[in-house]
């Protein structure tokens, strides 16, 4: 059993509704501080392109909106997680989903000798979510997340971290999926809230605001738990 002599290192959950900032400020964090981001919708999207049996059973309930069942997600969760690099800690981004997922990774963390340093929930309006989801795109080479308002590259057209002129949109970004996405976020994911602050781990960040400042937060967040 993991206790705290044992333990590797430390887990930190991103929890908030699609477009929240979740991708963008993980990314920000495992640059600034080596943890490895671990994004579920990234691996399942890899898995919808390689065309795996696990891909072809997400792919449908991807594009309307819903969830991905948890038997799927555990299992591609628990083969990224048994890779060596997460013994640098890592940045879970848009897992767990369901209360089910966040038992789950409990009984994952004990028996890989992780510890959770904390739960941050990004606390935003769901207005304001359509319109970030519908203008968001990233760098096809990179994955450099950018917005068609909030965040353009600093030269139009040319990915700022690595030169690419060449972007992507998801299938799932517009607003008629964006509200089954939401709907799912409140009935499934927005529990998770309660979960994780009756174990006192829940820390909440205003993610209204500036993208520089939000990352200022919950860096002071990181630096704490590691204090
Ligand atoms: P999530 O991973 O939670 O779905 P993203 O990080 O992909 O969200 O952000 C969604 C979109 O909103 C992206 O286009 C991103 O550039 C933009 N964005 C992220 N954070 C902010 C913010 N604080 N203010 C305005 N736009 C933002
Ligand atoms: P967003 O960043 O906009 O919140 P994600 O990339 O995290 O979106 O997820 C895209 C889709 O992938 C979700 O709408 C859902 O269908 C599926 N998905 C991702 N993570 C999970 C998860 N932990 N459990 C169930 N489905 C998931
Ligand atoms: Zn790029």
């Amino acid at each position: 059993m993991a206790d705290a002599t044992t333990t590797k290192s430390a887990v930190l959950i991103l929890l908030g509704p699609p477009g929240a900032g979740k991708g963008t400020q993980a990314r920000m964090l495992e640059q600034k501080f080596g943890l490895v981001q671990l994004s579920t919708g990234d691996l399942l999207r890899a898995a919808v392109a390689a065309g795996t049996e696990a891909g072809k059973a997400a792919q449908a309930v991807m594009e309307s909106g819903g969830l991905v069942s948890d038997e799927i997600v555990l299992a591609i969760l628990r083969d990224r997680m048994g890779e060596p690099d997460m013994a640098r800690g890592a940045i879970l981004d848009g897992f767990p989903r369901t209360t089910g997922q966040a038992g789950a990774l409990d009984a994952l963390l004990a028996e890989q000798g992780m510890g959770l340093g904390a739960a941050i929930s990004l606390e935003v309006d769901d207005t304001a979510m359509i319109e970030r989801v519908s203008g968001r795109y990233t760098c096809a080479n990179c994955g450099e997340g950018y917005h068609d308002s909030f965040k353009k590259p600093a030269v139009a057209g040319v990915c700022d971290k690595c030169g690419s002129t060449e972007f992507k949109r998801r299938a799932d970004d517009n607003a008629e999926t964006v509200s089954a996405r939401l709907k799912a976020y409140h009935a499934e994911t927005a529990p998770l809230i309660r979960y994780y602050e009756q174990q006192g781990a829940l820390r909440r960040v205003d993610a209204m605001g500036d993208i520089d400042r939000i990352a200022h937060d919950l860096a002071a967040i990181v630096e704490e738990i590691a204090a």
